[in-house]
């Protein structure tokens, strides 16, 4: 279904990315993987997907705190495979505080990681979709991007930011051919979401099981955590021609979250 298509997917080592880069491969697309990590376990992980998938796989170091690395990497993508077809904007970090004491860093490394890089990857990108009259852009945004929850402003800030964003640029590339969609997933077990146990038991005075029961999954109406597969099973579907006239939604698959 996406063979001799390109996917380029931020956050790509680890969690939903890498579920996501891992099922565009099993279609048959080349793709480009980035994020940060152990320089061995990229390696293996970059070569699993050409070995498992029979398709070329590429890893892009470029920091999504850096606006020229970001272009470079699309820039490098291009050049490479000759075309960015598939643009996936999933590189994220969270930092759990009350705003009264969100340290300023912080608060400035989630809005670039979490809502600047995906300007800075869009707008490198959108040239060539344009000429090939053909592009899926998806950008990872979190039912964060619809309700909010306490402590977690910067987060709640730059997933709403994403979700306007989603809406603008669909509407400049409405017309030639490429759609530009949100991903919303309720909680999904990842890295992420393992990491921010710990302060919100402190954040919360609870213990780990309350934080994961009556927190995480007291939002979710089906009691359970989404999976990776799901969601790179969604992403998948967005790339494909039944869904052509999807464009600039913000499409939540939360178990049920943003029903309430
Ligand atoms: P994860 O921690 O497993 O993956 C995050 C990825 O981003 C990693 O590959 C990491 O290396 C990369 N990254 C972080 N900072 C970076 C930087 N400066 N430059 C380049 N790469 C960087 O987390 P995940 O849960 O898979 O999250 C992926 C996306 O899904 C995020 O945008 C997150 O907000 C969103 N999301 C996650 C959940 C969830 O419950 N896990 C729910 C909703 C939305």
């Amino acid at each position: 279904m996406l063979a001799n298509k390109t996917a380029v997917v931020t956050g790509s080592t680890s969690g939903i990315g890498l579920g996501c880069a891992r099922a565009f491969a099993a279609k048959g697309a080349n793709v480009v993987i980035n994020g940060l990590g152990d320089a061995d376990e990229i390696e293996k992980t970059r070569a699993a997907i050409e070995v498992d998938f029979g398709v070329r796989c590429t890893y892009s170091p470029a920091n999504m705190l850096k606006g020229d690395e970001i272009a470079a990497m699309i820039a490098d993508a291009d050049k490479e495979f000759g075309s960015v077809d598939i643009l996936v904007n999933n590189a994220g970090i969270q930092y759990v505080s009350p705003v009264d004491e969100f340290p300023i860093e912080k608060w400035d490394a989630i809005i670039a990681i979490n809502l600047s890089s995906a300007f800075h990857a869009i707008r490198a990108a959108v040239p060539g979709m344009k000429k090939n009259g053909w592009g899926r852009i998806i950008n990872t945004a979190s039912a964060h991007a619809l309700v909010a929850s306490p402590y977690k402003s910067a987060y709640v800030a730059a997933k709403h930011g994403i979700a306007g964003l989603t809406k603008t640029v669909a509407l400049e590339v409405a017309q030639q051919g490429i759609t530009v969609n949100a991903i919303c997933p309720g909680y999904v077990w990842t890295p992420l979401v393992e990491a921010q146990i710990p302060d919100t038991m402190k954040a919360r005075n609870m213990t780990e099981e309350q934080v994961k029961n009556d927190v995480m999954l007291a939002a979710q109406p089906t009691k359970q955590f989404v999976t990776i597969e799901q969601v790179a099973g969604y992403a998948v579907f967005l790339c494909s021609d039944d869904a052509a006239s999807i464009t600039g939604s913000i499409l939540p698959i939360d178990g049920g979250w943003t029903a309430h």
